[in-house]
């Protein structure tokens, strides 16, 4: 017997219903779900929202209702702050509990504990369940009990710590919604008064996420990862960024199948993939843990040492990298594939970072923000993350005085061109090797593409002394 009439399930990054936590343990505890996603009433105020995103967005919750369809039941769609919206429709369902996954972002957390007050004064539970990670902050911690501050360490307790299997999708969550109950139209990027994108996105909604997870684990991406996945050119990596963002898949069924992947049989090459794959998950929810601990991180530097530099870039060269213009090729490259898809390799990420902070000079923050108003996998922790590791002031043990030099990255990783030349047209008659090095003879590389907009071995210097100074005067 179900202990509950009808309760409430809120959806957050947790787009889907195959091994739901929060939405599984209310189809079993109650008789009826209400199934409820509360849009954001964001009008510009926040400079991270992009049309990318946001039209993934539209097109997992236009998949999510769908789904919700044939199970019998739909999506209920409110605008607004959501502890004011549960309130509402707490009132308008009598529900009598509100279940969820904890997100664990500091506007994330600041709207669960408001939830909670709501439920409290109405005298019902608000069960919140572990589901977008699989070890909470608080669950992966040093020997004396406090959080890490490097990622290495961090990932050996991290992979020692027992994981839960996958469950299920339920059944069935009760009868329909009432057709009074009203729901906002399912949005378009109107809704947030965004111009229409033409970046080419991967499909949204959980089913095509589940055939990518389904793709990676069965084609050779996989098994080669640990070789290729620095390697920008073709798809070398899992490109699940957007699913595990959004949660159309969970991170218990993707570690769990990719660990089935290989097997004690089989070849050590394959078994090193799978292995290097699974320690990649665990640098996503290593920054989870780290904005969760220091949330000051967002407003400032995570090493205290280096708050307070100056960042002396201008915003005219901030302009340049932002249209892939700079004359290095890598990095123009790397713009590219991110203003047409929304995506960008990793190893690029890092490449066309370090760019901006160490040879423009540009502070990290106005990087991390073009990121995230572009990225489709756009994720504040992660993002943060990433761009405090290139600029040398985050959570690792890169010291900044290691400066990649984007030439000899370009030598190493894309040593054909072909990553290049499909990013930037007009180089697709330039010889490889030449995007290896600053043009000799001081001509463009090719009509209407710009030389290269700084040196870096002077970049380099200038950072050092900068980066030296600024530690002097702590
Ligand atoms: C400057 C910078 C900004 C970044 N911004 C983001 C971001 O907004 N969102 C985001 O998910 N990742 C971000 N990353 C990390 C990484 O680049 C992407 O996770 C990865 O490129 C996504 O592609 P994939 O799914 O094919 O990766 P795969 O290599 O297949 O990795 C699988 C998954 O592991 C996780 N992962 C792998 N590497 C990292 C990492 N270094 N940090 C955190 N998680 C990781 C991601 O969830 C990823 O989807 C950033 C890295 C840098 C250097």
């Amino acid at each position: 017997m179900p202990s509950y009439s009808t309760v409430i399930h809120w959806f957050r990054r947790d787009l889907r219903l195959t091994d739901n936590t929060a939405l599984h343990q209310a189809a079993q505890d109650a008789a009826q779900v209400i199934p409820v996603y509360i849009l954001s009433d964001w009008q510009k105020r926040h400079a991270w929202t992009g049309s990318i995103r946001q039209q993934f967005l539209c097109g997992c919750l236009e998949s999510l209702d769908k789904n919700l369809g044939a199970l019998g039941s739909r999506l209920i769609l409110r605008c607004g702050q959501a502890d004011q919206e549960l309130e509402k429709l707490i009132k308008e369902t009598k529900a009598e509990a509100v279940y969820l996954n904890r997100d664990y972002d500091p506007y994330g957390r600041d709207m669960e504990k408001k939830v909670e007050e709501v439920c409290h004064r109405f005298g019902i539970p608000c069960l919140t369940y572990k589901d977008r990670v699989l070890h909470e902050p608080d669950e992966v911690l040093t020997g004396s009990g406090g959080p890490y501050r490097v990622y290495t360490p961090y990932s050996k307790n991290w992979l020692s710590l027992e994981k839960t299997a996958p469950q299920g999708k339920p059944t069935t969550l009760g009868k329909a919604p009432a057709k009074d109950l009203t729901s906002h139209p399912l949005p378009d990027l109107g809704h947030w008064k965004l111009e229409p994108t033409q970046a080419s996105l991967p499909a949204p909604g959980e089913r095509a996420a589940r055939q990518r997870m389904k793709d990676f684990i069965e084609s050779r991406t996989l098994n080669a990862y640990a070789q290729k996945r620095n390697i920008p050119a073709g798809v070398t990596t899992s490109r699940l960024g957007q699913d595990l963002r959004f949660g159309l898949i969970s991170i218990r069924e993707l570690y769990t199948r990719c660990s089935a992947a290989t097997s004690a049989q089989s070849p050590s090459d394959d078994q090193k993939s799978v292995a290097t794959y699974l320690k990649e998950l665990a640098w996503r929810e290593f920054y989870l843990a780290i904005l969760w601990h220091y949330p000051e991180v967002f407003d400032e530097e995570f090493a205290p040492e280096f708050r307070g530099m100056p960042w002396p870039g201008s915003d005219e060269q901030f302009q340049v990298w932002k249209q892939g213009q700079t004359g290095f090729p890598i990095v123009d490259a790397g713009i590219r594939e991110l203003l047409a898809t929304g995506f960008m390799h990793n190893r690029v990420r890092m490449i066309v970072s370090m760019f901006l902070t160490k040879d423009l000079h540009c502070h990290w923050r106005l990087g991390e923000s073009f990121f995230m108003q572009h990225l489709v996998d756009g994720e504040n922790a992660s993002n943060n993350g990433g761009w405090q590791w290139s600029a040398g002031t985050g959570a690792d043990a890169a010291p900044y005085f290691r400066i990649q030099n984007p030439w000899i990255q370009t030598k190493t990783y894309d040593p054909e061109g072909t990553y290049i030349r499909q990013w930037v047209p007009e180089l697709r008659g330039v010889s490889p090797e030449r995007f290896t090095a600053p043009p000799k003879d001081g001509r463009s590389l090719a009509p209407g593409y710009p030389l290269p907009m700084v040196d870096h071995h002077e970049e380099r210097d200038r950072t050092l002394a900068i980066f030296g100074k600024h530690r002097e005067t702590k």
